[in-house]
């Protein structure tokens, strides 16, 4: 006699209820041949589905050995047994365990799926099936749009399409009306006609009448275990074995990796609002981190032209130790004898000294704080300042220690914002001094005069005369002759001071400092900005773990459904991951494209502005999105991987 097909020896298996053990298998021993036809039954808690979920490699024993086909499946891995499942045994269930959102046809292609069956050979396999069970025409057809008879049906086609030599079937007539269990009986007599092993359990004497043979189980244990004389089969040829190619390397990874993004976005086209809301997390971080990014890039980008545009030849030199020193209003060495001395530098093109003080301008009743700045004429060149009426002093107005004014447009705002004349020509009462204006300044945008005090600029003779008093500058601006560079100038110019102050009690300021120091703020705030944004990619990252812990437990009857037909884990963890990766990735995308249309919005609203997005940063903020979905979703698509398949299916 040939060895057979399924063959336990001692088995028990055992389940812990709380503190107490229940034995739900004891000391089993069973050997079923190849091409029975098998019925089980027995009283509810008797131990029929342990069984069959054993004997199905869905389960292990806790003690004992169970052989198939004479290897020993308890030295088999999970994947092993997966493939044992998917290519030997086929399924079928008292409530069908059909995938919802899946059509009656590809229900039945899934164990093909797994087994890497390609696309159409499954289709034409499935097809086949569904013709031979007399459902053909409802392929296309949802489960919920068929009959308890013809779910039954599709499921057992769904068992058949990788040839299943072993048919384990749990109370498959129990949810049927009389008519659709008979037809299901019918069914697999003829699977057993054809050679293949069949394994009912059941609890309906008439359906086990069907049997070669009836195993009766009690407390774990058989009572009976006897032929009935009813059918006494010739064996036909052994089932042909479809031939399985789970071809390895890339294509088989490639087809798999297909198969888990068609199943996601299955998944995902069933919750098509969940699948949205949990993207809008990573939508809105990835809108936010890529515009705030771009945005940082464009102000520096405006402001650092800005400074171009008030000419890289220019170097200025203060009083103090270093910036912001708050001695420096009070130290008195920097003196108009210094500016003399460097004007009469050959790479010097002109010097301007500059003087301030503060005090209160008055206009007809009306009063305010200014801030009086005396400076040379060329001074409003050097600065880039734009003049907007008037004209500016002149060399002579300098010479003469003339008391004419030119103030900024904060001072015009403030007294002669109804005057025709914008003050040219009014007297201003500076203090006790009387000046006349000549000019006004013209408001630029982030540079000159952009803050809200009042600003007049007077001949620096005049304000040392009249306010100062002494000989001490504020500043003294350098215009450097284009034949020298200007760290050169500034080289040659703290030589001359030092010397002359016999000590280093200056600060120079060129326009590249100003351009150094404010690249590095500006880049100090956007990575600030960025960090807070790249905050909000986490919070959507873990919105996204969060929807699909969520949805893994809703799923956990559909992963068991997988399992039983033989998915892997790891086909299990690709189909979640890739779903994690899909959600996270769309959402990325139309991140993007958001943060894309809101530049185009800003450089349309302000043209100084020039927003713009390369395809590095796009391409680094796809990635990123990607990659939140790979982070956040790999825990949940483990635990979906590591469900155990016999506590999944059981759950409803
Ligand atoms: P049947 O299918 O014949 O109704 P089962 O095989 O489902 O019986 O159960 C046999 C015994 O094992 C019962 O006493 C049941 O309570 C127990 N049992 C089955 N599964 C578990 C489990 N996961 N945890 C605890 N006890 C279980
Ligand atoms: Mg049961």
């Amino acid at each position: 006699m040939s060895e057979p097909i399924i063959s336990l020896e001692n088995v028990r298996r055992e389940f812990m209820a709380g503190d107490t053990r229940v034995v739900a298998l004891d000391d089993f021993s069973l050997d079923i041949r190849r091409g029975e036809m098998v019925a089980i039954m027995g009283s509810s808690g008797s131990g029929k589905s342990t069984l069959l979920n054993i004997l199905g490699c869905l389960d292990r024993p806790t003690s004992g050995t169970y052989r198939v086909a004479g290897k020993n499946v308890s030295e088999f891995d999970a994947d092993a047994l997966a493939a044992l499942r998917r290519e030997h045994f086929g399924f079928f269930f008292q409530r069908y365990h059909l995938l919802a959102d899946l059509s009656a046809a590809a229900n039945v292609e899934i164990p093909a799926v797994y087994a890497g069956v390609d696309a159409r050979e499954r289709r034409m396999r499935a097809n086949s099936l569904l013709d031979r069970l007399g459902v053909g025409s409802r392929g296309g057809h949802r489960p919920n749009q068929l009959s308890g008879g013809q779910q039954q049906r599709v499921s057992i086609a769904r068992a058949l399409i990788n040839g299943a030599e072993v048919i384990l079937a749990d109370e498959p007539t129990g949810a049927l009306d009389r008519r659709s269990g008979e037809e299901v009986l019918k069914i697999l007599k003829e699977l057993h006609r054809e050679g293949r092993t069949i394994i009912i359990v059941t609890h309906d004497a008439d359906v086990a009448a069907r049997a070669e043979r009836i195993i009766e189980l009690r407390d774990g244990r058989i009572v009976s275990d006897r032929r009935t004389e009813t059918t006494a089969t010739e064996l036909a040829a052994p089932v042909p074995r479809t031939p399985w190619d789970s071809r390895p390397g890339w294509s088989g990874a490639l087809r798999r990796l297909r198969e888990a993004s068609r199943m996601a976005l299955v998944a995902m086209a069933a919750h098509r609002l969940r699948a949205f809301l949990t993207m809008l997390g990573i939508i809105i971080g990835i809108a936010a981190v890529s515009s705030v990014v771009a945005l940082g890039n464009a102000s520096q980008r405006k402001v650092l032209s800005d400074i171009s545009s008030l000419g890289t030849n220019t170097i200025e030199v203060f009083p103090g130790k270093d910036f912001g020193d708050a001695r420096a209003a009070k130290i008195k060495t920097l003196v108009l004898d210094d500016a003399r001395a460097l004007a009469r530098q050959s790479f010097i093109a002109g010097v301007t000294p500059t003087v301030s003080t503060s005090t209160t301008v008055r206009y007809r009743g009306n009063e305010s704080n200014v801030l009086v700045n005396g400076v040379g004429e060329s001074y409003f060149l050097v600065k880039g300042a734009k003049l907007a009426k008037g004209r500016l002093f002149d060399e002579d107005a300098v010479r003469n220690i003339e008391r004419q004014a030119v103030i900024d447009d904060n001072t015009r705002k403030t007294f002669f914002a109804d005057d025709q004349t914008s003050g040219i020509g009014r007297v201003i009462w500076l203090g006790k001094v009387p000046c006349r204006i000549v000019g006004v300044i013209a408001q630029q945008q982030g540079g000159f005069g952009s803050n809200q005090n009042l600003s007049v600029y007077l001949p620096y003779t005049t304000v040392q005369a009249q306010f100062t008093g002494d000989r001490a500058l504020r500043s003294i601006l350098l215009r450097i002759s284009d034949e020298i560079s200007t760290n050169l100038a500034q080289d040659a110019v703290t030589t001359l001071l030092t010397q002359r102050h016999n000590t280093r009690d200056f600060v120079i300021l060129n326009t590249d400092d100003i351009r150094r120091t404010i690249t590095s703020t500006t880049q100090t705030l956007a990575f600030l900005v960025a960090a807070i944004a790249v905050i909000s990619l986490v919070v959507g990252g873990i919105g996204v773990m969060n929807i699909m812990l969520v949805s893994v437990s809703e799923r956990i009857s559909e992963i068991g459904v997988r399992m039983a037909v033989g998915a892997r884990r790891s086909d299990i963890l690709q189909q979640f991951l890739v779903e994690a990766m899909l959600i996270s990735s769309i959402g990325g995308i139309a991140g993007i494209l958001i943060a894309v249309l809101l530049g185009m919005a800003v450089n349309i609203a302000m043209p100084g502005f020039q927003i713009s997005y390369s395809p590095l940063s796009i391409g680094a903020a796809f990635l990123t999105s990607t990659g939140i979905g790979v982070a956040f979703g790999f825990f949940p698509a483990r635990r979906a991987a590591f469900l155990d398949p016999v506590v999944a299916l059981s759950r409803d």
